[in-house]
């Protein structure tokens, strides 16, 4: 089957054709990074009507390119949530437009689950069940993925999400946004080791993500004036990579599933990679990541969801609700505004 998708949660319009063997005929994103540049972070509003200019655009590109009619398509997928929800809207209402125009069912694809399963668009022979660290911009959870809508949670965060951490850290340090990649350029020229910093909930029990105070400790660092900010950035990084390696080991622990996988916007970086990839070898579990353009924001990852959906038949009314919140496991949907 051939899926066209459009993703529109956040600050990239993006439009893509994917097949259900995971071919991606054409896929384009549009970052709006420059028009929220000078707000200090991304503006609901302004997200919301460059999503309106620029996603018909993406639409005819990645069209033209695959020499795809809208006919042609199998069925339509859209991000339904979570995210900004006029943003959401946007994109969720194109499809539903798209899907009336076409007379192709329309599939609503959750965010979190594009992340979550893009490690199988890039990865043929990742099955079900696998664990995953999805670690984004507004997420960081370790979750048991059983299979197409079929997630269980096993942690959260308690505060700010992994890339968020990134996000703050970066503004303390004086980098652009989003922070994440600024960091680990950055890093490249520090010493790791030279800043202390804490390793929130290293050691414990409890399986959760906690960043705000590794976020003040970075903020004291700064503003002491003491260290080169490349060694900041370098030990900041080093401190996530901490969290996430001790957490997910808690997790392995808990879990025998065979794989470990990373994604989302925080599994582009390099570090985060390299220190999961070990971790999985060291647990004698397989291991996969997608690559990283697959990891940030993009519409191949709700393209290649909406096909896994198609397949399993779960094709979505018309009438559709966008959802600022939108949990992927049963449990986060019981506890509103609980960390999820
Ligand atoms: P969510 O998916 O939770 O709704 P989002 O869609 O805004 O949030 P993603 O696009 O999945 O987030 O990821 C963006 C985040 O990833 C940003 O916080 C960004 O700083 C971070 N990020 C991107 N590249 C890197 C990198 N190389 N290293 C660390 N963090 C990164
Ligand atoms: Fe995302």
């Amino acid at each position: 089957a051939v899926i066209l998708a459009l993703e529109s949660s956040c600050d990239d319009s993006a439009a893509a054709l994917v097949t259900s063997d995971r071919q991606i005929l054409a896929q384009a994103v549009v970052g709006q990074a420059e028009r929220h540049a000078p707000f200090g972070g991304v503006v609901p509003e302004i997200a919301a009507r460059a999503h309106v200019e620029i996603l018909p655009d993406l639409v005819r590109q990645v069209l033209a390119e695959a020499e795809i009619e809208p006919g042609e398509v199998d069925a339509i997928a859209a991000t339904a949530g979570p995210g900004l929800v006029g943003g959401v809207m946007v994109g969720l209402l194109a499809g539903k437009g798209l899907a009336l125009a076409t007379g192709k069912p329309l599939v609503a694809v959750n965010h979190l689950e594009g992340h979550a399963l893009s490690p199988r668009l890039s990865d043929a022979d990742l099955d079900f069940p696998y664990l995953l660290l999805l670690a984004s911009g507004g997420h960081c959870q370790l979750l048991e993925v059983k299979g197409v809508d079929d997630y269980r949670r096993l942690a959260t965060t308690i505060d700010d999400a992994a890339g968020e951490a990134f996000d703050k850290a970066a503004k303390l340090l004086g980098l652009g946004y989003p922070g994440g990649p600024a960091i680990e350029k950055l890093a490249k020229e520090g010493d790791p080791t030279a800043v202390p910093l804490p390793r929130p909930l290293v050691g414990s029990g409890e399986p959760h993500f906690s960043f705000a105070g590794l976020k003040s400790a970075v903020q004291r660092a700064v503003a002491s004036g003491e260290h080169h900010p490349a060694d900041v950035a370098a030990s900041f990084q080093q401190a996530v990579v901490d969290c996430f390696v001790d957490r997910t080991r808690l997790a392995l622990e808990a879990s025998d599933a065979p794989s470990l996988v990373v994604a989302g916007g925080v599994a582009a970086n390099q570090s985060v990679r390299g220190a999961l990839e070990q971790l999985a070898t060291d647990y004698g579990r397989v291991f996969s990541v997608p690559p990283g353009w697959l990891c940030t924001d993009n519409a191949a990852m709700i393209g290649w969801a909406g096909a896994e959906r198609f397949a399993a038949g779960k094709v979505d009314p018309l009438d559709t609700p966008a959802r600022a919140r939108w949990p992927l496991d049963p449990e986060g949907e019981k506890v509103r505004g609980a960390g999820v």
